[in-house]
């Protein structure tokens, strides 16, 4: 499996940008960033979007995608999978005709350039030779993490996950895993306020697991804490441990 690291940090500066990872060319996990990482030619070939949860960092750049997608001309439909509470939030809130127009009934309402699909914990879509399912991230079950399975080797996407996730990792055991932390150890307070994670807080999560994956990515980092986090984090000397960057190819 490929994943291009479209971006990672848990916050935008001049050099970072937030979650998004495209699997084999073709799907994406999270809309964080888009059109700012892919060419038009890289775009094209980007039909199957899976949403997290709705906070911006991980769909701001699905509004920009539809833009360029009628401009260049592109048929539709591109779909935005997630939660009906994901859904709900960027039709509601984002491409509501107010702050950005509703793409799922443009160009027209026959031929839209985007389509929302509800998805449901443990159900597993097919799309582009993944086998992708939702998993439960949080208490209130609103969030998704997704096991992606390519038939030669799985990665789970557990997104903003927090440590008062009740994340079960049942049935396949994923070869990799991604995982955020997002503050210093010194912010733990901060993390749990915002359901976040500090590398101490990961290291807890890590632990809780029933299975542990063979090779562990960490993304979300704050940006203005990341000298830091990555010290602490090199400080656990977990050697299966990768800290990503924006623009990382991986083969899994
Ligand atoms: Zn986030």
């Amino acid at each position: 499996m490929k994943i291009r690291v479209l971006g990672c940090a848990g916050m935008v500066s001049t050099d970072s940008k937030t979650s998004a990872f495209l699997i084999n060319d073709r799907v994406l996990l999270d809309g964080g960033t888009i059109c700012s990482s892919l060419t038009h030619d890289e775009i094209k070939p980007l039909k199957h979007i899976f949403i997290s949860h709705p906070h911006f960092d991980h769909i701001k750049g699905l509004p920009t995608l539809a833009e360029n997608l009628v401009f260049m001309q592109e048929k539709g439909p591109v779909t935005i999978y997630g939660s009906e509470h994901t859904l709900n939030s960027i039709r509601q809130h984002l491409m509501n005709g107010i702050i950005w127009p509703d793409f799922s009934v443009l160009p027209s309402e026959d031929a839209p350039i985007l389509k929302y699909c509800r998805i449901d914990e443990g159900v597993a879509v097919h799309v582009e030779g993944l086998s992708v399912t939702p998993i439960f991230l949080c208490q209130n079950f609103t969030d998704f993490g997704y096991l992606i399975d390519d038939g030669k080797s799985t990665l789970l996407y557990t997104s903003d996950i927090g440590s008062d996730s009740k994340l079960t990792i049942k049935g396949t055991v994923p070869d990799s895993m991604i995982i955020e932390i997002s503050f210093p150890n010194e912010k733990e307070e901060l993390a749990l306020q915002t359901g976040h994670l500090t590398p101490l807080l990961m290291i807890d999560m890590i632990q809780k697991l029933t299975v542990q994956p063979r090779n562990i990515f960490v993304s979300h980092i704050k940006s203005y804490f990341r000298d830091q986090i990555i010290a602490e984090v090199q400080a656990l000397g977990i050697p299966n441990l990768v800290i990503l960057n924006d623009g990382d190819i991986l083969n899994i």
